[in-house]
This record gives structure tokens, C-alpha cells and sequence, in this order.
């Protein structure tokens, strides 16, 4: 492809509103533009890589078994409501106005339609349906460029089977096929696994990340490949001894003090001596939560610690429940059942609130002065603890989700009516499996793995070409004649090829943009090198530059490429 005829508009600056690598180098290097927040055009080379990312989602996919459709994005509301899905979705579900239709934000209900009463027999399944294609979804504050638009391509299948062992079945195919298409796009991905025990076991498993574009956080081992939302992970953490003598029980003036950073600060002790304060409201009833003071309560573990409904107290709640304000609540005298983190077991000579503004009390020892206390982990685990199955130190890092496999079960075949007639002509729900990848997503967390000061760093795995072919001063006839033989040469070869063939640019502006865009390989045809029948070839990621004989240039390239 030539340079001077092909839209790839370059820019040296950074867009104002782009701040994540991936979303910078895009609009820099004219793979995307913005048209509106959450909402980006391809342009013909961020293109090329789309469609080359689908091809290997479409031949894994394939190899599964998957048979592809394209479904419409305009649904008619009804059968959404029919799922209970535009009150699940809320806000993030697109409407049209005047009329019933819902822009699709993925596509379970449809493919259900078109299973109900299509797939009638046993001898009809298993099926894995599935399609590359827009969906959309009304996402609040989206800044980080295509890996969370308000339009994004999905490869989305769906799996249609006659029970849960034929599920299983489905959903490791996909698993696989999932780690095939991953690794053939370069990823450095892991998997977040989620089993939720219910009936049928609707296990899932997310395909993600590390990205500081990421909005999950997660804890990952590295060596045993424990992975798990920051929300349920569990670490081992090191007991921490009591101190030899338990000081008396005390009460201490603590005027104006409402944080623990104050209580520090005014008494001159360290968090990890505070017993911080926390009061839910469980079913109706109040309970206390006490975290070291450096710790916050991960809500979610503390909820399925309780079961039932859990919130925490409004502010203007505290004063009649305990007798104190948010700052001045402690375990020492209080009557409601109390919870403590493990880190905080069996611990001595602590402070925490009075329960009376103003007032806070030291030396509690939990073993002495607090009674029917009950200990859960309720804390968010932190990189450096010990792995829970393999005692290796955990990361906790962002993270983002780039593809999702997930048993539906008969949620979907229940609500809508998708049966089958089994051999002896009894009828059951089918059993679904969903799973989805973000095709932009795939190439936006490539671009945040693969990239350095000049631009981006596409490799074997994924490059919208195989060699970037820099022609210098092509006016100059003998230059423009060697420049053009090598690009009719190597294409005849069949590389792929970005010919900078432009008249009127820079040797600067053609390296920079060669840099920004990335290709691995570079071909400099330069007047210097010529007249020693030479070119140079530079390897983009390590900046090596080849001094090459013309005559050696296409057994050199087919060594470099295939390296
Ligand atoms: P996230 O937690 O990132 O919002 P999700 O759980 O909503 O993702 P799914 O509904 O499982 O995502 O969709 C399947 C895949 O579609 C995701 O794994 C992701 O790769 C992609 N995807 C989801 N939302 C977006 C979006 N707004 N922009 C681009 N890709 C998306
Ligand atoms: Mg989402």
C-alpha cells in the first residue's frame, strides 16, 4: 500500500482528551478518530487490524464448531422486557425514541428467538451460534478510548445444548478455542474464575488484563496462576501477635478528633494499633465492624459473610445507635453482635471510639474487654501477601476484561420458551452458554502491552502490515527506481507492505511516522547506502539498523520475519 494514497493521518501531539497509552497512540499513528465521547470511527489501517483480529476469533470460532450469523442492533423492546433485561441493563440499555426498539447491548434474547421452535429435537443439538458484531451500550464516563465505547464490536456465541454435561462440553470448547485466539493476538492474559455453586452450576470465567485502563482490581499470583477480583480474593496473612502485657482499660479526651489519620496524629500511635469503626445495618439490625485501622471493609465479603440484605448506616443513623457520631464508635460497652477482621484477632493494648463524641479509649484487649466478638476475613487483599493455594506473593493490580465465558443455563431458554423434545418426545428447556470478546478491546490492551516513547510496537503476532518500506528523497531518480523495484519485488513475494512513497515529506517525518505506526520491520532506502547497492533495514523494538546488500534483501527479510 502507498503511503501517499492511503488516509493515515499522523499526528506529533497527544488529542487533549486521550490519557491511556492505547487511546493515544491510536488517534496518534491514524488507526481511529473520535466522534463523540465513547464513540470512534476506524480509519483504513485501525481497520485492517480489526479485520485481521476477527479472522482469528472467526477461525477459532469455526474450528469449534461455530456456525456465524449477524444479527440485527435494532430489537423490539418487547422481548427484552420479556427477560427482565431493560431493568437490568437501567440506564446502560440505548432506546430509541417514538417507538419500541432497544439498541442491542449483546444479543442472548435474539439468538434464543431464533432457537425457539427451530431447534426442536435432541437430535437438532448441541449448536454453537455466534457473530462479530456491534454492540452498544450506554457507558457512563467512557475516557478510555475503544476499550470501553458506546458502539463496540463484539464477538458474541452462544452455545444450545439438551443438559448441563452437554454445557460443560460447550463451554471448555469455547475455553479453548478462547486461549487459542489469545495467545495467536500476542496477549499476556490470565483468567478470573467465578463458580457461584448454584443449581447447574453457572460457573464463569474472565479473560483479563493487567492495564492500569483496567476497572477491576484483582490479586494474581504469578506463579500458580491464582487470579481473583480484589473483592473476593483471600490472602495468608501473618498473625500479629499480641503485645506481652495488656495495658488497663482508658478513656482519652480526643477534642475535635474524627479520622483515624487525627486520632495518630493527636496521640502520636500508629494505624495498625486502631480498631476502626464501621456500622452496617444488617436485615434491619445493626451490626459493628471493626478493621485494623489502616483497612478498609470489603463490602462484598462482608456480605456474603451475612447473607441477607446489608447496608451501612446512613451518618444521621449513628448518633441513636451507638450514642456517637461517625470518628467516636468503638467495640468497648456497645450492644449489637460485632464483627472483627482476622487481622484484628485476639489483639491487645488497641484504640478505638468511646461512643461518646470527643471521647476515644486505649488499651483494649479484645480477649478482655470486648465480648462474643466473631472474626471473618473482611479485608481487600494486598500486593505482597502470601498466595492462598501456592504461599507465593500476590500482585494487586488493575485489570481489564477482554473476553467472558459464562453458563447461562435455562435462564434465558426458561423465560422465553426454548424447549426441545428429548427421544421419548419429553419436552425440557435448552441449556445456554454465552460468551463474548471485545474485538476493539483486543487491539486497544495489545497496543497497551506493546509500546514504547516513539509509537507502537507491532510484532508477529499482529501488525496491520509485514514491512514498512521508507523511500528518502524520491526525487531524485535512482532513489525512486530502487524504492519502487523493492516494493514490486517484495509484494511479488507476497509481503505485505506500507510503502512510504511520499514526494514531499522529511527523512524526519517519515522515521517518526514509521516509529509511531510501528511496523516491525523497516526498509530504508536511502541515496548513501545505494551507491553501495545497500539499504538499511531497522528493527523497530530494538532500534538495531542492518546495513543490507540489494541482492541479500529477500533472503534477509524472510529470515527477520521468520524469526
Ligand atoms: P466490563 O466489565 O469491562 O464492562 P462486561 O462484563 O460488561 O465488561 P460482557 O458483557 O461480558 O462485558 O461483554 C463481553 C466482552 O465485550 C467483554 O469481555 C469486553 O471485551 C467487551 N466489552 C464490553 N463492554 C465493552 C465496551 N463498552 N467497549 C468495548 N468492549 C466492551
Ligand atoms: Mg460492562
Amino acid at each position: 500500500m502507498r503511503f501517499s494514497k492511503t488516509f493515515i493521518p499522523t499526528l506529533k501531539e497527544v488529542p487533549g482528551d486521550a490519557v491511556i497509552p492505547s487511546h493515544i497512540l491510536m488517534i496518534r499513528a491514524g488507526l481511529t478518530r473520535m466522534l463523540s465521547a465513547g464513540i470512534y470511527s476506524f480509519l483504513p489501517i485501525g481497520y485492517k487490524l480489526i479485520r485481521k483480529i476477527s479472522d482469528v476469533i472467526r477461525e477459532e470460532m469455526n474450528a469449534i464448531g461455530g456456525q456465524e450469523f449477524h444479527l440485527p442492533a435494532l430489537n423490539p423492546k418487547e422481548i427484552w422486557e420479556q427477560t427482565g433485561r431493560v431493568e437490568a441493563f437501567g440506564d446502560t440499555l440505548f432506546h430509541i425514541k417514538n417507538r419500541d426498539y432497544v439498541l442491542a447491548p449483546t444479543h442472548e434474547e435474539i439468538m434464543a428467538f431464533h432457537a425457539k421452535g427451530a431447534l426442536k429435537s435432541y437430535k437438532e443439538l448441541p449448536q454453537i451460534w455466534y457473530q462479530i458484531q456491534t454492540k452498544f451500550r450506554n457507558e457512563p464516563r467512557p475516557r478510555s478510548g475503544v476499550i470501553r465505547g458506546r458502539q463496540f464490536l463484539m464477538k458474541d456465541a452462544y452455545s444450545f445444548d439438551v443438559d448441563f454435561d452437554g454445557l460443560d462440553k460447550s463451554y471448555e470448547a469455547h475455553d479453548q478455542a478462547y486461549r487459542k485466539i489469545f495467545v495467536r493476538c500476542g496477549l499476556k492474559y490470565f483468567i478470573v474464575g467465578a463458580s457461584s455453586g448454584a443449581m447447574g452450576g453457572s460457573k464463569s470465567e474472565e479473560f483479563m488484563l493487567k492495564s492500569d485502563a483496567g476497572e477491576d482490581t484483582v490479586a494474581y499470583c504469578s506463579k500458580c496462576g491464582y487470579a481473583a477480583n480484589v473483592e473476593v480474593a483471600s490472602s495468608i496473612i501473618e498473625p500479629i501477635k499480641r503485645e506481652e502485657k495488656s495495658k488497663e482499660i482508658y478513656e482519652i479526651s480526643t477534642p475535635n478528633v474524627k479520622s483515624i489519620d487525627e486520632l495518630c496524629e493527636f496521640l502520636k500511635i500508629n494505624e495498625i494499633q486502631c480498631a476502626k469503626s464501621r456500622i452496617y445495618i444488617h436485615d434491619n439490625v445493626p451490626v459493628l465492624i471493626l478493621m485494623q485501622g489502616n483497612e478498609e471493609v470489603n463490602e462484598n465479603k462482608l456480605n456474603s459473610f451475612l447473607g441477607g440484605t446489608v447496608r451501612p448506616a446512613h451518618p444521621d443513623e449513628l448518633k441513636e445507635i451507638t450514642g456517637a457520631d461517625a470518628g467516636s464508635i468503638g467495640p468497648v460497652g456497645i450492644k449489637m453482635r460485632i464483627i472483627a477482621d482476622l487481622k484484628l484477632k485476639d489483639r491487645n493494648n488497641l484504640f478505638s471510639g468511646a461512643n461518646k463524641n470527643d471521647y476515644h479509649i486505649g488499651g483494649i484487649d479484645f480477649t478482655r474487654d470486648v465480648k462474643n466478638i466473631e472474626y471473618a476475613d473482611l479485608r481487600f487483599a494486598q500486593s505482597g501477601e502470601k498466595c492462598g493455594r501456592c504461599n507465593s506473593k500476590l500482585e494487586v493490580f488493575k485489570a481489564i476484561e477482554l473476553g467472558h465465558i459464562f453458563k447461562l443455563g435455562t435462564k434465558y431458554s426458561e423465560s422465553l420458551g426454548v424447549r426441545y423434545l428429548d427421544e421419548h418426545g419429553q419436552d425440557h428447556p435448552i441449556v445456554m452458554g454465552s460468551y463474548g470478546i471485545g474485538v476493539e478491546r483486543i487491539l486497544a490492551c495489545f497496543i497497551e502491552q506493546n509500546y514504547d516513547e516513539k509509537g507502537i510496537l507491532w510484532n508477529e503476532h499482529l501488525s496491520p502490515f509485514d514491512l514498512h518500506l521508507v523511500g528518502l528523497n524520491l526525487k531524485n531518480n535512482e532513489t525512486k527506481n530502487a524504492a519502487e523495484n523493492i516494493y514490486k519485488e517484495l509484494t511479488q513475494k507476497g509481503y505485505d507492505i506500507l510503502y512510504d512513497d511520499r514526494l514531499d515529506e522529511t527523512a524526519g517525518v517519515k522515521f517518526n511516522d514509521a516509529d509511531l505506526i510501528g511496523i516491525p520491520i523497516q526498509i530504508i532506502v536511502g541515496e548513501k547506502n545505494l551507491k553501495e547497492q545497500s539499504v538499511e533495514v531497522k528493527i523497530r523494538e530494538t532500534g538495531e539498523r542492518i546495513k543490507i546488500k540489494l541482492d541479500e534483501l529477500k533472503n534477509k527479510i524472510a529470515e527477520l520475519l521468520k524469526k
